[in-house]
């Protein structure tokens, strides 16, 4: 059994079929890195893990327990996928250290002071605990995003989602970021992550997976994807990228 499983998963929106029969299995401690032309359906992939977006066919299973059954007890299963967006959706009246309490005090029941304090280990974590008072607007884009990872990681997650979460950042601040997702990956995190990050992907990737139409085109080693790949649609996204 691997950890996330995706069994022969369609997604319509309406008449659109965005999800074509995608098949994935991401391990435990593995670092699954998808790529692909925009509209190509990944960011609905990672929604639909989340169940975010119901799926109309296949199924989505977390640790063996199906995700997307209708009986499915979500608000479990959503506490062991931890997602972070493009945009931080940070709360911006909260301090840093009170968006990474909310949820585990909220809805883990969490004390206030053991949630402040695993909440200060983590900012530590993603190098921000000098900045565990600051608001927001306070922060960089890049410190924003750390505190949104944090956050994630405070209900203690079994996998984490990222999707094209160093997009929306200034060049000079994509590192710092990447950085922690790195440090994530050497710790065994499961990480399915959507990125146009070739280095990160080549470097912290155990797999390259290349969506296309809604479709997995290929799922390479990195070695493999990016010296040799196995497909046509594999050569012709590496050849754009020249
Ligand atoms: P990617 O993340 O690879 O750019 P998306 O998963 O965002 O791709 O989108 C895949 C396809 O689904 C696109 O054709 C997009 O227009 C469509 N789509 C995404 N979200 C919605 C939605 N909420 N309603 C209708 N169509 C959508
Ligand atoms: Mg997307």
């Amino acid at each position: 059994m691997s950890l996330l499983e995706f069994d022969e998963v369609d997604k319509y929106f309406g008449e659109t079929h965005v999800l074509k029969d995608v098949d994935l299995d991401v391990e435990e401690g593995e670092v699954c890195v998808i790529i692909g032309p925009s509209g190509s359906g990944k960011s609905t992939l990672l929604r639909c893990a989340n169940r975010l977006e119901e799926i109309q066919d296949g199924e989505i299973r977390l640790e063996g327990q199906s995700i997307s059954a209708e009986d499915a007890d979500i608000n479990r299963l959503r506490q062991r996928i931890g997602m972070v967006f493009q945009s931080f959706n940070l709360f911006p009246h909260k301090t840093a250290r009170e968006n990474v309490t909310l949820a585990p005090t909220k809805v883990k029941g969490l004390k206030k002071g053991d949630a402040e304090r695993r909440a200060d280990e983590l900012l530590d974590r993603v190098g921000l605990r000098a900045q565990s008072n600051s608001y927001p607007n306070q922060l960089s884009g890049g410190q924003q995003q750390r505190v949104a990872i944090a956050r994630a990681l405070a209900m203690d997650p079994h996998v984490m989602l990222f999707d094209e979460v160093t997009s929306a950042l200034d060049p000079e601040l994509v590192g710092e970021v990447l950085d922690v997702m790195h440090d994530l990956a050497e710790e065994g995190m499961t990480m399915l992550v959507v990125t146009h990050e070739m280095g990160f992907a080549r470097e912290v990737g155990d797999r390259i997976v290349l969506m296309a139409d809604g479709k997995v085109v290929e799922d390479s080693p990195p070695e493999v994807f990016f010296e040799n790949p196995k497909t046509d649609r594999g050569k012709q996204f590496l050849s754009k990228l020249l």
